[in-house]
């Protein structure tokens, strides 16, 4: 619109003042409503909030939008811990005090309650955990997966079988590995060495297991092998012969045949996907242990697998490793053990 000429200069600037202080005032308004709100959140999350003025300013702010609920995270204590606590204890998750703490042991819970729910498993209680958590449709943990659960899955959905007849799919690669030195709490395992890499899902499975082991008085764990490429199992493959040329004087045929006893050809291999691991205990033979024990009852409450058993000899092709786990999942590993089926009796009997 156009200014009118008539208009007094004076009276211009006089109404011109009298919106800037508004709109000052409007401001300042939005910003203590801003402080109030940034008050409440930090209040969920710690017990003696101080917020600093300079906090003000970095706070973006929308007077309008609702409150979020707080995310929940270890750390955290006081009544919201309690009742999450006591929510993830009725549904089987949780056997610690109701103490109000959020320590590991409620971490673990929450961890194990977002894989049973297909959430994403990290251990916080956020929006998408706190509405599924509280929700009737919360999965509450079981001993037995149910039975029904199996027929639903679709090819997709069950774990990739890789053996000596089942090459790794061409061009296979893992979604997110990490360096496990790097990733996981030292405290909780050794990484043998610094080169050792996992499929983020099944590492943070694992130590998931191996804190509740930790917490259970198993406290000594190594892991020794994670993921391996093609060219590192060549390499594996290419060394062994080569010991058996040199040490055994086989010839080439010879060693290649004895070396598959103990070594998967390239592309025969689980460690291939980044969802299996070596475990050991360092300086023992792990078969005895009591890690190997603990493992061989508890792994598959975490989504693992003993993927090569003694009993399961014949149908694996492949002696018995107590050490070797794959990780495919809480509820297919519930059926296997439940079913007492490997992998291969698993997937044909889902018909895959
Ligand atoms: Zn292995």
């Amino acid at each position: 619109m156009k200014q009118s000429n008539g208009t007094n200069p004076k009276k211009l600037i006089g109404l011109v003042a009298t919106a800037i202080l508004a709109v000052a005032a409007l401001i300042m308004g939005i910003r203590v409503a801003g402080l109030v709100q940034l008050t409440r959140e930090e209040a969920g999350r710690t017990p003696t909030p101080s917020p600093r003025i300079g906090n003000i300013m970095a706070v973006t702010i929308d007077p309008n939008a609702p409150t979020p609920a707080p995310v929940i995270r270890h750390g955290a204590q006081g009544e919201a811990v309690k009742e999450l606590q006591a929510r993830l204890q009725s549904l089987g998750y949780y056997s610690g005090e109701i103490d109000g703490q959020f320590g590991p042991g409620t971490r673990d819970a929450v961890t194990l309650f977002q894989q049973w729910n297909g959430l994403e498993a990290d251990g916080v209680v956020g929006s998408e955990t706190s509405a599924r958590l509280y929700s009737a449709d919360a999965r509450p943990m079981t001993a037995t997966a149910p039975p029904s659960a199996a027929p639903a899955w679709s090819s997709a959905d069950m774990p990739l079988l890789v053996n000596r007849t089942n090459y790794l799919p061409e061009g296979y690669q893992p979604s997110e590995l990490v360096n496990m030195a790097d990733y996981c709490d030292s405290q909780v395992v050794r990484i043998k060495t610094a080169d050792i890499r996992g499929e983020r899902v099944a590492v943070d499975a694992l130590m998931t297991m191996l804190r509740a082991a930790q917490a259970q008085g198993i406290e000594v764990w190594q892991v020794s092998e994670g993921y391996r490429t093609l060219e590192d199992q060549q390499k594996l493959f290419d060394d062994q012969v080569a010991v058996y040329i040199r040490d055994n004087g086989l010839s080439r045929t010879d060693a290649e045949s004895a070396t598959r006893k103990t070594v998967a050809d390239p592309g025969t291999s689980e460690h291939h996907l980044g969802l299996a691991f070596d475990i050991t205990v360092p300086g023992v033979s792990f078969k005895g242990t009591e890690q190997a024990a603990w493992l061989a009852a508890n792994c598959w409450d975490y989504g693992f697998i003993l993927r090569y058993t003694e009993e399961k000899e014949s149908v694996t092709g492949f002696l018995a490793e107590p050490w070797h786990i794959r990780y495919v999942g809480v509820e297919h590993a519930a059926v296997m053990r439940d079913e007492n089926l490997c992998l291969e009796e698993y997937l044909q009997r889902c018909g895959v």
